[in-house]
């Protein structure tokens, strides 16, 4: 059976709660699919047009995402520290994460430990949400809403359980919903403007960002100057945008040089590890495996660079009007942290939220 069809068959289904997760990127895109102009933000009818469908709940991602920020924040501070296991690969990308333990294996090392945010806010619903509601964990059937086929094939991984449950249950692309909507009727532009749900609450502007290339070390740095050099509360880094495959630069926070890499398309990462000496330079490395990042991914409709451009304008347009842009600031998250983690790192969110990179052939 298909994955509509699984969702379909969920939603007609006595007892269970359909709660959807979408993600960052799926606000500036989907509206191509309906006749908006690319790059056009439409959260609230996206949402609007879940709820038409009969899903009970709409969260967002990005707060996921933020939550991700702070684990890995964490864990590169403590990297920084010790001097280990850098650079430190950020990615959201399955197709990155595969591609480095099959061709890479040697290198797993060097992935942050915490799950992506579409595994980590299942995980979220699964066991805080459920908690919070009072319901057992099988009473929900969550689907995510992804720019991305691998997302499918990540949702399914073994190492994403905790305790044998399985924390996303379907993943529909961009594409997938809108065939979805469209069968049933639902017209995006006559959708009623509704508000995500809240399991946190509002997501800061950092989450957001991870639908677009250079977005996850943005949010991470953010995270991170604010841990090392609170008095500066610098949130701006336009030295990380940008649309090349590969980019790279030099900043200073707290007194220490960081050189980090950008890269999108899974060649100028290949070319990147190969070049050993330089791969060792660099304390961060951000990959994405599509265009432009997730923007691009091969879940959404078809684009052209211009048309990745439009849409990479969207996104930030939605960041710039946030007011909490670091991840660490949201209300949301340190209520979080205060009445279910404890803190970054924790017992709790190391067993819920932290997984294990493998290497698909044996490691040497
Ligand atoms: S970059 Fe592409 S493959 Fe990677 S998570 Fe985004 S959409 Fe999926």
């Amino acid at each position: 059976m298909d994955e509509i069809e699984r969702v379909k068959e969920a939603l007609d289904k006595e007892g269970i709660q359909v709660i959807a997760q979408v993600a960052p990127a799926l606000r500036v895109t989907i509206g191509e699919l309906f006749g908006f102009p690319p790059g056009t933000v439409l959260t609230k009818k996206l949402v609007g047009a879940l709820k038409a469908l009969g899903i009970e709940k709409v969260f967002d991602t990005s707060l996921a995402a933020d939550v991700v920020t702070v684990e890995e924040g964490t864990e590169f501070i403590h990297r920084l520290e010790k001097n280990q296991n850098l650079p430190l690969f950020t990615s959201c990308c399955p197709a990155s994460v595969a591609f480095v333990e099959n061709k890479h294996k040697q290198h797993v090392n060097h992935f942050c430990a915490v799950k992506s945010p579409q595994q980590t806010m299942g995980a979220l619903i699964k066991s805080y949400y459920s908690e919070k509601m009072n319901l057992s964990h099988e009473k929900f059937f969550v689907v995510s809403i992804m720019p991305c086929v691998v997302k499918k094939i990540e949702a399914k991984r073994p190492e994403m359980d905790f305790n044998g449950i399985h924390h996303v249950d379907a993943v529909l692309t961009t594409i997938e919903l809108a065939k979805l909507l469209k069968e049933k009727g639902i017209e995006l532009k006559d959708a009623e403007e509704k508000e995500f749900d809240r399991l946190l609450g509002d997501a800061a502007g950092g989450g957001q960002l991870f639908g677009v290339t250079g977005g996850v070390s943005e949010s991470l740095l953010r995270f991170v100057s604010n841990k090392l050099d609170p008095e500066k509360k610098k949130v701006e880094f336009t030295e990380l945008r940008g649309s090349e495959g590969r980019r790279e630069m030099e900043l200073e926070i707290a007194g220490k040089k960081l050189k980090i890499a950008i890269v999108h398309g899974l060649h100028n990462l290949n070319d990147l590890i190969e070049d050993e000496k330089k791969f060792s330079s660099f304390q961060v490395i951000e990959m994405m495996a599509c265009p432009g990042g997730c923007i691009g991914g091969g879940g959404q409709p078809v684009s052209t660079p211009e048309i990745r451009e439009k849409r990479i304008q969207g996104l930030r347009s939605v960041d710039a009007k946030e007011t909490v842009k670091i991840s660490s600031d949201s209300k949301e998250v340190q209520e979080l942290y205060k009445t279910y983690l404890d803190e970054p790192g924790s017992k709790k969110a190391r067993e819920l939220l932290h997984t294990v990179h493998i290497c698909l052939e044996k490691c040497d």
